[in-house]
């Protein structure tokens, strides 16, 4: 039986995993962290439930869609409201004429990946980092680690490879990997050059809520400290009737300005500059806050797919949405859907 691995379990992994349902192979996906989804992720506190990566996934590719709302759809609700825009500023203006859906599910976008997951049926096995790669006889040996037991590091065989880290994790496996051959070296330059813009992400929560006729604001010129600020309210299911959860993304500048900084100082910075921004004096007291560091946020560009392409000669595929060339969850589960129908269309 041909056996496949994956390594992430974002949408680009789960979307190549659930590509290859139908086929006899025998499919594993590793992820080094406890839970599905990756930059599709989730948190909860009290009552709430709010989405810290990605704030949704968009209406935007006809193949996704039909998938997330046919097949995926249990607890799929839409972010009610448009996304209005502001300028340096703080000039605030109604929408962009961007009216398409807006996905999350009622538990949160993360459950994007728990039902990829559900319907892919991989074995999926979280809490487990790939550390090495090896290129032997014609196979890939999978070096792994257990996040949290030393003890139950291992290694799989695989006749098929698929990588969906973001591109510097998946420029570092490459870099120490076992497999001689020329390709290597090209591959991690190509992996290594993908731009990435670091962002935080800052959930602040407040016990009353303001009504506003946007669901979220987005800096049109990129030249305000803050970069995007939705209402999780706006979301069904995520906030308790009358309470306000805002989430607060800074600039990367910003972001990358700050990222060392500890969490309660950013979160007051983050409210101050939202304060500001909706001229809103009850905004500079939130009650709790919740500070999300990602250094690899969004790539800012794409590798070559055609020097891609050239590893699939040894049977190792990429997907994710470094590959797609766009920062996006509909656009990282189509690379992956791709992906894994290219490796099943070779096996
Ligand atoms: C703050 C923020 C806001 C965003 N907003 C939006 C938005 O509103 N709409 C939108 O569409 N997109 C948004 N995005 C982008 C979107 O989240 C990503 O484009 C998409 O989720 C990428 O999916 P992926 O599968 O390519 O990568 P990931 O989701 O990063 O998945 C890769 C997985 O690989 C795992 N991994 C890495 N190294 C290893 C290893 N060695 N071993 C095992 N596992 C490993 C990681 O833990 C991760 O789970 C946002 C992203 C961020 C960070």
């Amino acid at each position: 039986m041909t056996r496949i691995a994956v390594v992430g379990a974002g949408a680009a992994g789960l979307g190549a995993a659930y590509a290859l349902r139908e086929t006899d192979a025998e499919v594993t996906v590793f992820e080094r962290r406890e839970s599905v989804g990756g930059r599709a992720a989730t948190r909860r506190r009290d009552d709430c439930v709010y989405d810290v990566g990605a704030n949704y996934c968009k209406d935007d590719d006809e193949r996704v869609s039909r998938l997330v709302s046919e097949e995926l759809a249990d607890g799929l609700v839409e972010a009610e409201g448009p996304v209005w825009t502001f300028d340096a500023d703080g000039e605030i203006s109604k929408g962009r004429g961007d009216d398409a859906r807006k996905w999350t599910y009622r538990e949160g976008l993360a459950s994007l990946g728990e039902r990829l997951r559900d319907a892919g049926g991989a074995t999926v096995r979280t809490g487990t980092e790939v550390t090495g790669l090896a290129r032997e006889d014609d196979e890939w040996r999978v070096e792994y680690e257990s996040a949290d037991d030393a003890l139950a590091a291992g290694d799989a065989r695989a006749d098929a490879l698929v990588l969906t880290p973001p591109a510097p994790a998946t420029a570092y496996l490459l870099d120490r990997a076992d497999w001689d051959d020329p390709l290597r070296e090209d591959l991690v330059e190509a992996a290594a050059d993908v731009p990435y813009r670091t962002l935080l992400s800052v959930a602040l929560h407040y016990p009353e809520r303001t009504d506003l006729p946007y669901y979220g604001l987005v800096n049109a010129d990129k030249d305000h400290e803050l970069g995007w600020v939705s209402r999780e309210e706006c979301k069904p299911g995520h906030v308790p009737d009358g309470e306000s959860l805002l989430v607060v993304q800074p600039s990367p500048g910003w972001s990358r300005h700050r990222y060392d900084d500890a969490d309660d100082e950013i979160a007051v910075q983050a409210a101050d500059l939202t304060a500001e921004l909706l001229d809103d004096p009850d905004r500079y007291q939130f009650d709790w806050a919740d500070v999300v560091r990602w250094r690899d946020a969004l790539p800012d560009g794409g590798a070559d797919a055609r020097l891609l392409g050239r590893g699939e000669r040894s049977d190792l595929f990429f997907a994710g949405d470094w590959v797609a060339g766009e920062g996006r969850v509909h656009a990282a589960l189509a690379s992956g859907l791709e992906t894994g129908e290219r490796v099943a269309e070779r096996f």
